[in-house]
């Protein structure tokens, strides 16, 4: 039996990576110092891991950005547009690499950077690889092959981590029509013999190829892909131990086809589908190992290590020691670093600390379940296994986590909870009485962060502020975004989210049941880290958490002024989630607490609401299968933090990034009287699928890009109304920017609103 880990983060146990990259981008440091850093993060890694006993540790498994961006340099996959970048003298490789990641604008140079998206259903992003009819690929970049050897120096026999060669293409995009990416496999694949006949003169042993789309639903011409690659590689290296990594889901219906293949070690995650393991168990063939992922690499909850043993158990039973393994379900990449780091008992008390591991104490806990199912040494087992379940029944039975006030109220909910009082056309004439013109102009809610807002709030933290002097600068701020937009002739009003410093924490940081880490920081693109709150105990909300500012908002204008809260699946999404109890039910806790808010917020004069829910579509199951029972629970509990409120109330929502195709039903199923969306890039494309659906409702299309400074022109805007008003009637549209307004400056910001609004009465003017 032996240990193995996926994958560790890479960013550093204190965020350096990120430090010396944006250092490096801002032109603060030199490429040297960026590469000595990720090699001490490298380095680092790979000891704490070997001294933690793991017997397979990985390599390659280190990014200076995005591992997937990796690949495609490795593969020279490297779009035409780059070539300029390449050839400019002076320019390193790392340049290239950044430059594809984020675009280059320099010395008269301008390409753009390449797309991004997220990785399965996690909050990671990665830069989506190009492909071209015919492309070629070839070896380009010999990052595997030089991290392997830099830990072959330290005295580690690593195992390289590569995505596999079908996933890799999987996770592209096709850039001109007239082929599929899957058709180009056969000229990927020699890229493959080249980088393992390079590892194989090294003496590799194991290589792990991961192959998460394993876990999803394939066509025919993707098995087939399947079997010729690893039909390939097997005949090249009949001596190579592959490992074939899967993730994220169960193998369902390609368990026959995995059993096909010529693999030594198949790692299932045994977190996200415990279920599959007698399936999986039968069809392996007789020399194959399993590989058990037990540990959580999705979550910061510590292993319940009786249940593991159990699973275990089963497992060596059919397949003897010598064909287990142990190892975390997935890459810890999607978990923070390391527990220890957290010492401030106001952020996590001691008694929620006991309850959880970050990646380190996983890596620990890997190999602590060898230990135990090994029982070489019974004392120490029996002791061990004492500790945990110790830890664990302190959590079960904490007075932290249960509050019988709330599991009641969840129960009793009724149906008539989750609908509004009457239907949308009713409420849309009652409406009226808010007195807002056609083409309704508004924004998403929040004003520029600017680093003087943002010191205000650090200087609060460490004590140089009272709260109140605080508060008056936020007063302040506020004030004057209110009037500013008065002058401009904005139509419903917002007062600017300055008090926020990120759309979840604000709310998670006031409600019961959350706690937040001092330094449990998770990589979500390139040097950008966020930190999810952990979701604990039962949710409940003490008090009212947005009324003060808003009302106080509203005081200063006689124009409607927008309340503006965060739904309850876009808080769940955006934090670490108790595994006690199902998604649904604790989603659903969120939603009664955001429902009282809106309730409070209309009894305090507030009659236009807007309850945020960007996370929606991207909570959705990597299965199709599952994506109506999740979209049930979803859509419910948006309703039920809705529908508290009169028929004259206004209820927002508000989704970006979104695609809407395939959930169209459930979007009008939200019922919110306006929707406003994304949708300047796609040029309105996007709407498209609301005409043809006939949505109901009002929507307020994005008419401009709030993700670059530039500031569009009237004319551009009008065009894009005339263009959403040819699919949709005029008396459904409203007119707003794509997103929050917070990572603009206030110049552009000013002149683009300004544009909009006339645009607007332009609209007007034509009706
Ligand atoms: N109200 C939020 C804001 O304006 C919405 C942010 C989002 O959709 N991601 O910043
Ligand atoms: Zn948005």
């Amino acid at each position: 039996m032996l240990t193995q880990n996926l994958g560790y983060p890479r960013i550093g146990s204190q965020r350096e990576l990120k430090k010396i990259c944006e250092n490096y981008w801002a032109g603060k440091t030199g490429y040297k110092n960026v590469l000595q850093v990720g090699k001490n993060i490298r380095h680092e890694n790979w000891l704490m891991q070997k001294e933690s006993g793991i017997d397979v540790i990985p390599s390659n498994d280190f990014s200076l950005y995005d591992h997937v961006l990796d690949h495609s340099l490795t593969f020279g996959a490297i779009p035409k547009r780059y070539n300029e970048v390449i050839l400019k003298k002076g320019n390193s490789e790392l340049d290239l690499y950044f430059a594809m990641a984020r675009g280059y604008q320099k010395d008269g140079l301008d390409v753009v950077a390449m797309e991004m998206t997220k990785w399965f259903d996690t909050n990671y992003h990665y830069i989506v690889p190009e492909f071209y009819k015919n492309q070629p690929f070839k070896l380009f970049s010999t990052k595997i092959i030089d991290e392997f050897y830099e830990a072959k120096q330290l005295g580690i026999l690593t195992k390289p981590v590569l995505i596999g060669p079908v996933s890799y293409l999987l996770l592209g995009k096709e850039k001109e029509v007239g082929f599929e990416k899957i058709d180009l496999i056969k000229n990927l694949l020699p890229v493959y013999i080249d980088i393992l006949t390079r590892l194989d003169a090294l003496d590799v042993g194991y290589v792990q190829f991961d192959e998460p789309f394993l876990t999803l639903d394939l066509s025919e011409k993707e098995q087939k892909a399947y079997q010729y690659v690893y039909k390939e590689i097997r005949k090249a290296f009949p001596r190579l131990k592959i490992v074939l990594a899967t993730y994220f889901e169960g193998l369902g219906n390609n368990l026959s086809l995995i059993s096909s293949l010529s693999i030594d070690i198949l790692h299932v995650d045994l977190v996200r589908s415990p279920q599959q393991l007698e399936n999986v168990i039968s069809v392996l063939n007789d020399k194959t190992i399993l590989s058990l992922g037990l540990v959580d690499g999705r979550n910061i909850w510590k292993n319940d290590f009786k249940l593991s043993l159990e699973t275990i158990n089963k497992a060596t039973e059919k397949l003897g020691r010598e064909r287990v393994w142990i190892s975390p379900s997935c890459s810890l990449i999607h978990s923070p670093v390391d527990l220890t780091n957290e010492t401030n008992e106001e952020n996590l008390s001691s008694e929620i600390k006991q309850w959880l591991a970050f990646a380190k104490q996983k890596v620990a806990e890997v190999v602590t379940l060898k230990e135990l199912a090994s029982n070489e040494d019974p004392a120490s087992t029996l002791q061990k296994l004492k500790a945990n379940k110790l830890a664990i029944a302190n959590r079960k039975n904490s007075t932290l986590i249960h509050n019988n006030e709330v599991k009641q109220r969840v129960q009793s909910l009724k149906s008539e909870d989750s609908k509004r009082l009457s239907s949308f056309s009713s409420r849309k004439t009652k409406q009226k009485g808010l007195n807002l013109p056609q083409f309704a102009t508004t924004t998403i809610g929040s004003f520029p962060q600017t680093a003087e807002v943002r010191s205000w709030r650090a200087k609060l933290k460490n004590g140089t502020y009272s709260m109140e002097e605080y508060n008056t600068l936020i007063a302040e701020e506020t004030a004057k975004a209110v009037k500013w937009q008065e002058e401009i002739d904005l139509d419903v009003l917002v007062h600017g989210e300055f008090e926020r410093n990120d759309m979840v924490e604000y709310f998670g940081e006031q409600l019961s049941g959350f706690a937040f880490s001092k330094n449990g920081w998770v990589q979500s693109y390139g040097s950008r880290c966020v930190k999810p709150p952990i979701i604990f105990g039962d949710v409940s909300r003490p008090k009212a958490m947005t009324v003060k500012w808003t009302a106080y908002a509203q005081s200063l204008t006689t124009k409607h002024m927008k309340g503006m809260l965060t739904g309850p699946v876009t808080i769940l999404q955006w934090s670490f989630v108790r595994n006690d109890q199902p998604r649904s039910v604790t989603c659903t806790q969120i939603a009664l607490a955001i429902r009282d808010e809106v309730c409070d917020l209309e009894k305090a004069g507030i009659k236009i609401i807007q309850i945020d829910e960007p996370a929606i579509r991207e909570g959705l199951p990597l299965r199709k299968a599952e994506w109506q029972s999740y979209l049930n629970w979803a859509v419910k509990a948006f309703r039920i933090s809705a529908s508290g409120v009169q028929d004259e109330t206004q209820i927002h929502t508000h989704m970006c990034y979104s695609e809407f195709n395939d959930i169209i039903q459930n979007i009008a199923d939200m019922d919110a009287d306006v929707i406003t969306i994304e949708t300047s890039r796609s040029q309105m494309e996007l709407l498209d699928i609301f005409a043809d659906f006939k949505y109901p409702n009002d929507i307020g299309p994005g008419v401009y890009d709030i993700h670059s400074p530039r500031v569009p022109k009237r004319e551009e805007m009008i065009a894009l109304l005339e263009k959403a008003k040819a699919v949709i009637p005029s008396g459904q549209l409203w007119v707003n920017p794509d997103c929050g307004l917070k990572t603009r400056g206030w110049d552009e910001t000013k002149k683009a609103l300004i544009e909009m609004v006339e645009a607007a009465k332009e609209m007007r003017k034509a009706e």
